[in-house]
């Protein structure tokens, strides 16, 4: 495999440019990150393969966090290299080695599309997964890897900078072409837009000169990207703050929140839409923003 960081389509349901893997060498076999959902494990191997290297090489999983697209086959993969170990934030961990909880709450999301969608996800042995807190530096083959605790998209959000590049899971935003704002991602449990924003001012300060978004790709570390993601995110948030005072039930608000996305979507690039829906359901933003607003108002009620 050629040096540098090679970035992967998994083809999500058929969709190209929906879900990203980067891979990269370390001297001492490959480094993946975020192997995406278990469903796709056969297109990240046949992706590997087309690089010139295969499944078998890959030593270490960098796993920015645990939703299905992006650890969903980290247990399969570790249980086929036995060569292999996992990384994750210590809050992910368990949720790794005793999926069980993570399966019964997105089946309850999902329902019989759950295999569809993500396929199986098979529990991680403890004794494969290094539990990380940030700020270690991962000594890998002849690369360091620096790891930032990168909290607001999920509650361990990691993100891993290697020399130039800047791994950033979801906490970057979603980005599918480079005409598109950046937005963010904001589904249900854990979502925290202030700690998003400190995560952001952090991530922004970092000396990497390529940014790698799993939705999707690699784009130029610019200050444009930044400065979207957090218009953007107040844009989005404050559309269903809006909504929730003005009293509007959540359909009513999935609904205007859609239209108002997908026009304004639709206004960067005609395509972007309908890959959008694949790489986040508008619906699962709502309900996520509207958890969120209700936590901040209980606390604020109790100031
Ligand atoms: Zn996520």
């Amino acid at each position: 495999m050629s040096a540098g960081v090679h970035t992967l389509d998994l083809n999500f349901q058929g969709t190209p440019g929906v879900i990203a893997v980067s891979v990269f060498d370390t001297g001492d076999g490959l480094a993946v990150v975020d192997p995406g959902p278990g469903s796709t494990l056969a297109t990240l191997k046949a992706g590997l393969n087309a690089l010139g290297a295969g499944l078998a090489d890959v030593r270490h999983v960098l796993l920015t966090h645990i939703h299905f697209d992006h650890a969903g086959a980290a247990g399969t993969l570790l249980t086929q290299v036995p060569a292999a170990r996992a990384y994750v934030h210590e809050r992910g961990a368990a949720h790794l080695t005793r999926p069980e909880r993570l399966v019964a709450s997105a089946t309850q999301i999902y329902g019989d599309q759950m295999d569809r969608l993500w396929g199986a996800m098979t529990p991680v042995a403890p004794d494969r997964l290094l539990p990380l807190s940030g700020g270690e530096t991962l000594r890998l083959g002849n690369r360091d890897v620096q790891v930032h605790y990168t909290p607001g998209h999920a509650v361990h959000h990691v993100s891993y900078h290697a020399g130039d590049d800047l791994f950033l899971g979801d906490v970057g935003g979603i980005r599918l072409d480079a005409d598109q704002t950046p937005r963010a991602p904001t589904p249900p449990p854990d979502i925290n837009l202030s700690a998003w924003r400190d995560s952001l001012d952090r991530l922004e300060q970092l000396p990497a000169r390529t940014l790698h978004l799993t939705h999707f790709g690699a784009y130029p570390n610019t200050p444009a990207h930044w400065a979207g993601l957090r218009t953007t995110m107040t844009v989005d948030a404050q559309r269903i703050l809006t909504g929730l005072d003005a009293g509007q039930d959540p359909e009513a608000l999935t609904a205007a929140f859609t239209g108002d996305l997908m026009r304004d979507l639709h206004a960067e690039h005609p395509d972007l839409p309908a890959r959008y829906e694949f790489a986040c359901p508008p619906w699962m933003s709502v309900q996520g923003l509207i958890r969120y607003w209700r936590r901040e108002a209980a606390r604020g009620e109790q100031r």
